[in-house]
């Protein structure tokens, strides 16, 4: 069983030109998914002119993709062979065909050597820039082994030389890119946000850690999967999470109320946490809706960069337009991290925020009834 001493640093570019929305993410996953391969760092997804290709090849998808691996060289190659099998490469005799999945070697170490049929350093490292530019953002410190020339030093060349063929355009693709589109959170591998993850890396280097070390080589993308969690509101909706559980309550009048709903968002000031419980009441006229949708509302906006009355505020109109109800009443209790770790430091303090719509607003004694639940 090899051990982690034993791996070495490898650069593979993915490239795409055939559903390319959908495959170039899905190869990289794959990558991901290898017990011998560790990705460390995705680039930004480049577009550019296929090269050599008849008129009318669509253009490509490339990114490069910095690993760690222990398998040797063809091992490595055989298994991207079978990442570009199974995501339905059809292999001709014309080396420019279009193709759903292209992952080649393009640094491997720093050997130089001849294959059968390739060889290492890929020649495309030195001439192609749709190549040299995404290689140079995830081994901006590499050198190449023969003309000892840095990853930066070949891509600036090659984008001066011919402009025209930089891939300058870094794409932010939609769904499967980001990882909000994967349902299962605790899938590590499901898992692709490239520019996140480079942003959290630099982030690593910027307070003086090394990203490297043992401990932190999947935090950037711990992080942004967590990110993405803890920010999964903005791409949900009350209409969403509410659903058909509205049900029809002739006669319903009573006031519902349900208490210390859980909730876990982050400051928009300092993005640090805060949290806390929701109480949530309201008097139907009509309408009454299933109780853990509440709490479902309530995430929507707390799962998104906030300050509490904000979200107190918004979580109140939500109620008031799924539910069409006499009134609103909601109380928030909050502890903020920003404050307790650190600045006053005041560690007990916790802010109480409160929203009142329609008769928890008109009237005295509704508001009143709501308010003695509360505490
Ligand atoms: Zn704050």
């Amino acid at each position: 069983m090899a051990t982690e001493s034993d791996a070495v640093e490898a650069v593979i570019l993915a490239g795409s030109n055939v559903d390319k929305e959908r495959c170039l993410p899905e190869s990289i996953r794959r990558l991901r998914r290898q017990p011998d391969i560790t990705v460390r760092t995705v680039s930004a997804c480049y577009e550019t002119a296929a090269v050599g290709g008849p008129a009318g090849t669509p253009d490509f998808y490339n990114a490069a993709v910095l690993v760690t691996t222990t398998l040797d060289p063809e091992t490595l190659r055989e298994r991207l062979h079978e990442i570009e099998d199974a995501l339905g490469r059809v292999r001709t005799e014309d080396p420019n065909a279009p193709r759903t999945a292209d992952l080649d070697i393009i640094y491997y170490d720093d050997l130089v050597k001849d294959f059968d049929g390739w060889s290492l350093p890929d020649p495309v490292a030195e001439t192609e820039a749709y190549v040299a530019g995404p290689v140079a953002e995830v081994a901006p410190r590499r050198v190449h082994p023969v003309s000892g020339r840095s990853t930066v030093e070949i891509a600036n060349s090659l984008h001066a030389e011919h402009p025209e063929a930089a891939p300058t355009m870094a794409i932010t693709l939609s769904v499967p890119y980001t990882t909000r589109a994967v349902p299962d959170f605790d899938d590590v591998e499901g898992v692709y946000a490239p520019r996140l993850e480079a942003l959290i890396r630099d982030q690593l280097i910027e307070i003086g850690e090394d990203p490297e070390r043992e401990g932190l080589r999947q935090t950037p993308l711990r992080v942004a999967k967590a990110m993405d969690f803890l920010t999964s509101g903005y791409t949900s909706s009350v209409e969403q999470v509410v659903g058909d559980a509205i049900f029809d309550a002739e006669g319903a009048e009573e006031m519902v109320v349900v208490r210390d709903v859980e909730y876990y968002s982050m400051c928009e000031h300092h993005m640090l946490p805060f949290f806390g419980t929701a109480t949530v009441g309201y008097l139907p006229k009509g309408n009454i809706i299933g109780l853990s949708k509440i709490a479902r509302i309530v995430d929507v906006f707390a799962r998104r960069l906030q300050v509490q009355e904000r979200l107190t505020n918004q979580v109140a109109d939500a109620m008031m337009d799924v539910l069409n109800p006499h009134g609103v009443g909601v109380v928030m209790e909050g502890k903020h991290l920003c404050m307790m770790m650190r600045g006053v430091q005041k560690q007990e303090s916790s802010m109480v925020t409160s929203a009142m719509r329609g008769t928890f607003r008109s009237d005295a004694r509704t508001r009143s009834e709501f308010l003695s639940l509360v505490s």
